[in-house]
């Protein structure tokens, strides 16, 4: 980065591209040569433990799950995250029939999560799981020297400044989102989502039993099949397509025993949405 010195002689300056521009210019940004992006913890895996599809079953599904991902303590390390679920779309509800903007509802969103992160730190405290505040994840080096399990809330933190979508006015950046900035933010190479169905369908197969099970599939592909409903949130195709260090997610079903193994193995369970 080359300094330059003022007329004056006396002051110095960075000599920078990206002075006077506005950055908002396509043709610029286009232009601009960055280093590629460093991972910052690439053999750190990210999983999210689905709030509807897994925390609200309670006793039938969170302890297997919190039981095998102890057990995988030793192997390797991990990165917990929450969804919301039911107690959610409950205030979601009641905030929408209320007239409340998108940055309350999410504002709401954001509380969810975090208890469901503070029930399954606690469940997890035999193996060391700790609930963690997103502004610790730059600690994660000193959690897994200490053989820690560090578990944070999924929701990502743009609470009172949620973007209001198109239609309506529920988030639409909400826990699968959070994970995956998450997973591209520490270059994760193993994100795995733990929900309650085989994976991703051409439809919700709790709705319709001619859905076809896709095992793989590319994120710019699935974004054209323009599907009605998914099993990720929407944005989450967009964050893949766009990252850098991201290669796949992977889906799974925590409620069949040795998926999340499987997975944290590197093997392929459920199905495979890779950066295309
Ligand atoms: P989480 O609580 O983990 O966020 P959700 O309940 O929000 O999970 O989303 C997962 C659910 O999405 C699945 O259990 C399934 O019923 C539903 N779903 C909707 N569309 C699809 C699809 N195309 N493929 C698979 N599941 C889908
Ligand atoms: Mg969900």
């Amino acid at each position: 980065m080359p300094l330059v010195r003022e007329k004056d002689g006396k002051r110095l300056h960075v000599k920078s591209k990206l002075m006077g521009e506005s950055l908002v210019s396509k043709a610029f940004i286009e232009s601009l040569d960055i280093a590629p992006q460093h991972r910052l913890f690439p053999d750190v895996c990210i999983m999210k433990i689905g709030g509807q599809s897994i925390c609200d079953r309670g006793a039938k599904a969170l302890p297997g799950i919190i039981k095998e991902i102890g057990e995988n303590r030793k192997k390797h390390k991990m990165l917990i995250t929450t969804g919301g679920g039911t107690r959610s779309r409950h205030i979601y509800t009641i905030a929408l029939e209320l007239g409340m903007p998108t940055g309350i509802v999410a504002s709401f969103g954001s509380t969810i999560s975090k208890q469901n992160a503070l029930m399954v730190s606690f469940l997890l405290s035999p193996w060391g799981g700790i609930k963690i505040s997103h502004d610790d994840i730059c600690k994660l080096p000193t959690y897994f020297a200490e053989g820690i399990i560090p578990v944070t809330h999924g929701m990502p933190p743009y609470d009172y400044f949620a973007i209001r979508p198109a239609k309506g006015r529920i988030p639409i950046h909400r826990t699968d989102v959070g994970m995956t900035l998450l997973g591209d933010l520490i270059g994760s190479k193993n994100i795995i989502f733990i929900k309650d169905e085989k994976g991703l369908y051409t439809d919700d197969p709790k709705k319709n039993p001619d859905a076809k099970f896709i095992p793989e599939i590319g994120a710019k592909e699935l974004m054209d099949m323009k599907l009605d409903d998914l099993v990720i949130e929407r944005p989450c195709l967009e964050i893949i397509q766009n990252s850098e260090v991201i290669e796949k997610i992977q889906i799974l079903n925590g409620m069949e025993p040795g998926n999340i193994t499987r997975a944290l193995n590197g093997e392929h369970v459920g199905t495979i949405i890779y950066k295309q």
